[in-house]
């Protein structure tokens, strides 16, 4: 596979020299943090593998500037797996990382929390193959990030700035993400259940609408499903305390508690996405939109993107909402 961020900065240098010309806009639509972030300490958490039904201990580290997420697994005497796109060794049910013989599985909670939380490295240390499912949401992680704090660091953050449309099409389910000035996510599903149907949303990722809009929000599956996940070797560590369980009936769900938002199932699809897309290595400055996708999809769409460097530029966030191209004198 061919890696992205190579890539990027290749692209973004062949542009130069090519007498490219960025669009003359170069303000976000909204303030965003310019500075990449990490944590103030280190912080722990433990559970279980939703999967494996392994339990697992967790710590999240600061790292230094341009270091990006990193998946350590001590169990491997330190064996680690960078969390990017071209790492993705399955995307069956859960976004898996691989690198050799160490493999990370369901990363996509903790990376949503992440980035949700504004961290851009981090180094992450756990004990087992798989990180711990917590209560099926990305609440729990945002809760640690709180308590370890933000650490503002000294270089800028650069991202993928969208200029033209760039689409990713699996039989019905669709990907696309479009030309926008922050970051935007809209999320479409289908369902026959009748608790689910068709749901849809939209959030603008911006301030702390991420801890209360779409990171309380928990993954979901069917209790019919439960005995065939079973007999796969999946779902193993599955609860009522880490799924949302959708009854035989289709019509309501068996956690006592019921949901947290109405529209619960839409808000963790657009977590995962989140999750998955932070693996790109960089901010995304877009608009996406996606339609019944899933895992599969999302690295699809990140593969397109890495398919069409014409339609994106390689930006540097700027103190006072503004970007300049890199390669543009402002590194
Ligand atoms: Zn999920």
């Amino acid at each position: 596979m061919t890696s992205l961020m190579p890539t990027l900065r290749h692209q973004a240098a062949a542009k130069v020299f090519s007498g490219f010309q960025p669009s003359a806009e170069n303000h976000l639509a909204y303030p965003m943090e310019a500075h990449q972030q990490t944590l103030r300490q280190a912080v722990h958490c433990q559970g279980v593998g939703l999967h494996s039904g392994k339990a697992v201990r967790l710590t999240i580290k600061p790292a230094p500037a341009n270091s990006g997420i990193r998946f350590i697994r001590t169990d491997l005497g330190g064996q680690s797996v960078v969390a990017h796109m071209d790492k993705v060794v399955d995307t069956t049910l859960a976004t898996t990382l691989g690198d050799g013989a160490c493999t990370v599985s369901t990363t996509e909670h903790l990376l949503a929390a992440l980035r949700g939380c504004g961290i851009d490295n981090a180094d992450i240390e756990l004990d087992s193959p798989e990180v711990p499912i917590m209560d099926g949401s990305a609440a729990p992680f945002c809760a640690l990030i709180k308590e370890a704090g933000l650490r503002r660091q000294n270089d800028l953050r650069l991202a993928l700035r969208v200029i033209k449309p760039i689409r990713y099409e699996d039989g019905e389910k669709r990907i696309a993400v479009l030309p926008f000035a922050g970051f935007t996510v809209f999320e479409e599903i289908i369902f026959d259940d009748d608790i689910i149907q068709r749901q849809l949303r939209s959030t603008v990722l911006r301030g702390d609408n991420f801890l209360t809009d779409v990171a309380p929000a928990r993954t979901f599956g069917r209790a019919e499903d439960v005995e065939y996940l079973w007999a796969r070797g999946l779902a193993l560590g599955g609860t009522l305390d880490n799924v949302v369980t959708i009854h035989w009936d289709r019509k309501s769900v068996l956690n006592e508690g019921g949901l947290r938002f109405d529209d619960e199932f839409v808000r963790h699809k657009m977590l995962d996405l989140i999750g998955d897309l932070s693996l790109l290595g960089c901010q995304l400055l877009g608009r996406v939109q996606a339609f019944k996708s899933g895992h599969s999809q999302h690295l699809g769409l990140m593969k397109q993107i890495a398919a069409c460097p014409d339609s994106w530029e390689l930006v540097r966030l700027l103190p006072g909402g503004s970007f300049h191209r890199v390669g543009d004198g402002a590194m």
